[in-house]
């Protein structure tokens, strides 16, 4: 028997795993104990992934591509299929110029994928159209935290859960989508009765349901929440006047913009008690340890970038940040949304937390590229404006024409998924790098290259508190599916660009990707695989000649000096609206969407396991009993979902755990199951925040009704 040591490649969490290989080739997995994040433990989705490898039925095996959109696909040569790739991409190129090419990509890719693929298309091709279903998740996190602490970076780590004793969990429910965290969040609250967690949520979750206080919020209304409380930390003295003085900025403004709302007027407007807000903000204001946790709730909003100023305000104000047990925490969804970010996997972001923006910057990666073209001054489109750049398409302009997918499903995943689907009809030619035909983008590819799954390629990954973990290759890859930064690299060298693509391996990556952070907030250029190997994890920054034993660096922020320009952290006065699309007399009701507990995003890999399928095995949308009863709605019952974009067809489960007014739909299924249309994202709405540019799939207005046959 073989035993390796790995990353579970879901969730942010980053687990360890110990995958065991047997001579007849069985697999079987167990959490890593030595492995820092998890100490051993692995959630339902961990504790069955090798069968997501084991199952090799819907595996793309061999390059595909057809001549026509009503041809099919026909299995070709990894060099057909490139050599197209490449001649398709510098024609609309040269016709039309690099803005009319895109890469979508994923926080599924690996660090090293990530980078490659930026580096081809912002130094090689001279576009800075690349951006990745990170986007839909985590970009308003990464704006709150520039705008706040002056870069992208999380203050603190895994650790600090058994240093706090207050838990502000705000529009997350880590017990069914970070579960690991949650054990340790829970075995800590057992050991210490005094622990207190507060969850804001406008459902009741499992996690509302452990907590010490639930704050049921209405939809879109966090920022009032986080401004009242505020206002009493305040007023109830709670407020650290040195911290604020020596090492920020903006207090005054704050102070006036809190003060504008009295708390009864805030409590009546999130429909919650003012008691409540009391309790929260008498607990944070005495706690040692005051750790906020957030995912999507605050992120997926038209006002994302606001909530999370509004969050992260709570510490700033109290001081209780750099120090154990104290900071804001926004928990990534996906296994490397974290490594992307930092190689500057993002339309406006360049390797290292650099922006495009930055003439400084380019010069630099300019300088170390040392490409055919400048770096383009200006951002390239992000995830909804690619999509939206293909339907609008007119021959002849300069607008988008191809499209690049890795290792991600729009079709179902992003908003408006009607308009998704046109837009890839629309689009003049798309390719689509994945693992399995089960992700519902394939059937629009005009080119289809297999990928290389977990434990079948080697690399990197950086989980939500900036741990760094090594992902051995321990399986060939069935057929002809190569590595992700093979393919990379191998179309690089198709496009001419061979000489600065001439990798032997990833190991070769990385080390370039390491010797561009020097000097940089998020020097990595200590860390290589050799280290990685021994250390098992390393936490970023961690330059050359770091010392100790291979740890990293745990907290940031530990004397108080911020990366922003003069060095203090920067407290903003947040309006408290909402910017959704109105509920009215047509549509009065608040969808909003989400997980589950043993699915994960688009079902490419979970639904491939069976027993994940039995927690729910379809898409039911949850209503308050208050909302169904005068629409005549019974529990089961088949119901239509209305928007203004498109319709579902699903059964109701009537439960008190959804605020009346509000409903939810999971968001992981495709367009149909069992002759209904399921789709989540056929409801949502393509209206994004104007700084982060994350869509507001936490706010859509529906009608529901019971279902009648035609
Ligand atoms: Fe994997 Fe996340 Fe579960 Fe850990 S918590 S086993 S990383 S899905």
């Amino acid at each position: 028997m073989v035993v390796h040591q790995t990353t579970c490649c879901y969730c942010g969490v980053g687990c360890g795993i110990v995958v065991r290989q047997e001579p007849n080739g069985r697999l079987t997995v167990e959490g890593d104990k030595e492995h820092p994040s998890n100490r051993g433990m692995l959630c339902s989705k961990g504790m069955n992934l090798h069968y997501t490898v084991m199952d090799q039925s819907d595996r793309l095996l061999y390059p595909q591509m057809r001549l026509g959109r009503s041809m099919p696909l026909q299995r070709v040569s990894w060099d057909a299929a490139l050599e197209r790739t490449a001649a398709v991409f510098k024609t609309f190129i040269q016709k039309y110029g690099p803005d009319s090419v895109a890469f979508y990509v994923s926080g599924q890719c690996l660090t090293e994928e990530y980078y490659l693929v930026n580096k081809l298309i912002k130094g090689f091709i001279g576009s800075n159209n690349i951006d990745t279903n990170s986007r839909l998740c985590m970009s308003s996190a990464v704006v709150g935290y520039k705008l706040s602490l002056g870069e992208d970076s999380v203050p603190v780590c895994y650790d600090d859960i058994e240093e706090a004793d207050v838990f502000y969990v705000q529009g997350a429910n880590p017990a069914w989508c970070h579960p690991i965290l949650w054990r340790r969040i829970e075995a800590h609250k057992t050991a210490n009765p005094h622990v207190k967690i507060i969850c804001v949520d406008p459902r009741r979750t499992d996690t509302a349901r452990s907590s010490d206080l639930h704050l049921p919020i209405r939809p879109g209304t966090d920022i009032v929440l986080n401004n009242a409380i505020g206002r009493l930390l305040i007023e109830n003295g709670f407020v650290h006047s040195d911290f604020i003085l020596d090492h920020t900025d903006g207090f005054a403004a704050y102070r006036e913009q809190v003060m504008q709302r009295t708390v009864d007027e805030a409590a009546d407007l999130c429909g919650i008690d003012a008691e409540a807000i009391q309790q929260a903000a008498a607990w944070i204001g005495r706690s040692n340890g005051f750790l906020s946790l957030w995912t999507m709730g605050l992120n997926q909003s038209v006002v994302g970038v606001n909530k999370n100023l509004s969050l992260i305000n709570l510490h700033l104000i109290t001081g209780k940040i750099g120090k154990p047990g104290n900071g804001p925490f926004s928990l990534t969804g996906q296994p490397n949304a974290m490594g992307g970010r930092e190689v500057g996997g993002l339309a406006n972001s360049l390797p290292a937390h650099r922006e495009v923006t930055n003439a400084a910057h380019r010069a630099e990666v300019e300088a170390f590229w040392q490409g055919p073209v400048n770096i383009a001054p200006k951002p390239g489109l992000t995830a909804t404006e690619m999509f939206d750049a293909l339907a609008n398409d007119q021959s002849g302009d300069a607008s988008l024409k191809a499209i690049w997918i890795i290792n991600t499903n729009p079709m179902v995943s992003m908003p408006d998924a009607n308009a998704v689907e046109k837009a890839l009809k629309t689009a003049r030619f798309v390719v689509v790098q994945d693992v399995s035909n089960r992700a519902d983008t394939v059937s629009f590819a005009d080119v289809v290259l297999p990928a290389a799954a977990w434990l079948e390629k080697e690399g990197t990954m950086t989980n939500a508190e900036r741990r760094i973990s090594y992902l051995p290759k321990i399986l060939d890859a069935p057929g002809e599916a190569l590595p992700d930064a093979e393919i990379i690299w191998r179309f690089a060298q198709k496009m001419g660009f061979g000489e600065s693509f001439n990798y032997a391996n990833a190991s070769d990556v990385y080390q370039e990707y390491t010797r561009l952070t020097a000097g940089t907030n998020v020097d990595v250029t200590g860390v290589s695989y050799e280290l990685l190997k021994k250390y098992r994890t390393i936490q970023w920054p961690f330059p050359e000649g770091a010392q100790g034993n291979g740890a990293g660096t745990k907290r940031l922020f530990t004397d108080h000096r911020f990366y922003t320009a003069n060095g203090r952290a920067q407290i903003h006065a947040v309006p408290d609206g909402n910017a959704s699309e109105p509920t009215d007399e047509d549509f009065p009701l608040v969808l909003t969407t989400g997980r589950i507990r043993d699915q994960w995003h688009t079902m490419t890999k979970t639904g491939r396991v069976a027993k994940l399928g039995q927690h729910s095995p379809e898409p039911l949308l949850q209503i308050h009993p208050a909302d169904a009863s005068p629409r005549g709605i019974r529990e089961g019952q088949l119901v239509v979902v209305q928007g203004r974009r498109g319709e579902v067809r699903v059964k109701a489960q009537l439960t008190e755990d959804v605020r009346p007014g509000l409903c939810f739909l999971p968001m992981h299924w495709g367009k149909v199951l069992n002759n209904n249309q399921v789709r989540a994202n056929n409801l949502t709405s393509s209206l994004v925040d104007p700084r982060s540019k994350e869509p507001d799939f936490k706010f859509t207005a529906v009608e529901v009704k019971p279902y009648r046959k035609p």
